[in-house]
């Protein structure tokens, strides 16, 4: 067994390992269609070494000899789509399928020139090289990389480097005079080998890729509250941990709807439900684009506002307060609703928890004073003893 054939054995086992992985992958995240589109063009792939060691075997070649560098140059183009999914970008589909007919005809036209010729090294060669230029336009295209991504770029871009100097070195070492005896070739040793290597830091940095992107979109799945949209207690409290952890000056506001049970009594719990989501909106509506909203129970709320103080939140609450208080909704037969606030700006050295503690005795203070009204907190220095820990939120 030649050096060559020994390398493509290990490439069929390696294509073969990836194609099921990523096909166990799609699996797992079933929305996830980069992993079909990758399982299927290591699948495809696979066709490479597995033809690559029957050709020396076969008296007429050239149809194997089309369909060697096919499998793998189609197997590369399901990669740029499987790039382009995941990547949540258009594929270049019309590039795509230009791309698949016209290899196609290339690697037709090109059996029939001298073996030995630097134009048909350079032909053979240009396929792959155009496919790894177009992945890494496909990446290039998405603005949010990370490491990985631009590691995945790196990496397609020396791929397609290699497939520059194969043709120099194809001519000057020697591919075989005949397909069957390429094979046996010191050319190919080398040829293999680096493709096999290329092909296996490609499959583990798209696997690491995917991995990541899948559990990212799960931690951001388990922090969400899927009634309205906004962070649930775990999702806030991430959030603000981290940013209170960078020491940003910032101010809450919570909020819990008033005589909500009746709501739900006189409506039904669905109506209710209609009732938190708009509440929800007009959070959302009303907030800056790096306020932490959360729902961190059934009908109460947090805003964190980085960057504000006191009268920041005081204003935001006013705004939500005005614009909830002012809304005839249908689904409650026009029944007007309110919602109450407290609010407290960070004080040095105070803690999440200290910060969110004054912000519940406010809204306590705005529940026992009457309903549909803004209270802030009193200042570390104003609290009363009386009233603490008797906050709707009142942590344990
Ligand atoms: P208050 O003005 O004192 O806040 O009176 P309230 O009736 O709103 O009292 P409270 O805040 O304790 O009421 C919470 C109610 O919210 C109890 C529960 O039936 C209702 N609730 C909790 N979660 C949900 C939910 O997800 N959907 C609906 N529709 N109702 C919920
Ligand atoms: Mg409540
Ligand atoms: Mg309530």
């Amino acid at each position: 067994m030649s050096a060559a054939t020994f390398v493509l054995a290990i490439s069929l086992f390696v294509a073969f390992t990836f194609a099921t992985a990523f096909g166990v992958a799609s699996l797992y995240a079933r929305s996830n269609t980069s992993a079909r589109w990758l399982a299927a063009g290591y699948a495809f792939g696979m066709f490479n070494p597995l033809l690559e060691i029957l050709l020396p075997t076969q008296a007429d070649a050239r149809l194997i000899e089309v369909a060697v560098p096919l499998s793998l140059q189609y197997g590369a183009a399901m990669g740029v789509i499987a790039l382009a999914r995941h990547y949540r970008l258009s594929p270049p589909w019309r590039t795509v399928i230009a791309f698949v007919l016209g290899t196609l005809l290339l690697n037709i036209l090109i059996l029939d020139l001298p073996r030995d010729s630097a134009l048909r090294h350079v032909l053979y060669q240009s396929p792959y090289f155009i496919v790894h230029v177009l992945g890494v336009i496909t990446i290039l295209r998405f603005p949010r990389r990370k490491a990985l991504d631009n590691a995945l770029v790196s990496l397609f871009a020396l791929s397609a480097v290699q497939f520059l100097i194969k043709p120099i070195l194809a001519v000057n070492m020697g591919s075989g005079t005949t397909a069957q005896n390429y094979i046996g070739t010191t050319y190919a040793a080398i040829s293999q080998s680096v493709g096999s290597m290329l092909l296996i830091a490609t499959g583990i940095l798209l696997l690491l890729i995917i991995l990541r992107d899948v559990l990212a979109e799960m931690t951001a799945r388990s922090e969400t509250d899927t009634l309205s949209g906004l962070l649930n207690r775990r999702g806030f409290e991430a959030r603000a941990e981290h940013l209170i952890g960078g020491a940003t000056p910032c101010a809450v506001v919570v909020a819990d709807l008033d005589h909500f049970k009746s709501v739900n009594d006189s409506f039904g719990h669905a109506a209710g439900d209609g009732v938190i989501v708009a509440f929800a909106d007009l959070l959302a509506q009303h907030a800056k684009a790096r306020t932490i909203l959360g729902r961190v129970g059934g009908e109460e709320f947090i805003a964190l506002l980085p960057h504000a103080d006191a009268q920041g939140g005081q204003d935001y609450a006013e705004q939500v307060r005005r614009s909830f208080a002012s809304l005839a909704l249908e689904s409650i037969g026009g029944r007007p609703v309110s919602a109450s606030f407290g609010i407290a700006g960070m004080e040095a050295g105070e803690t999440l928890t200290d910060l969110l503690r004054r912000a519940d005795i406010a809204l306590y203070e705005a529940k026992r004073s009457g309903r549909n009204r803004v209270c802030a907190a009193p200042t570390k220095a104003e609290k009363s003893p009386a009233v603490r820990g008797q906050g709707l939120f009142a942590a344990g």
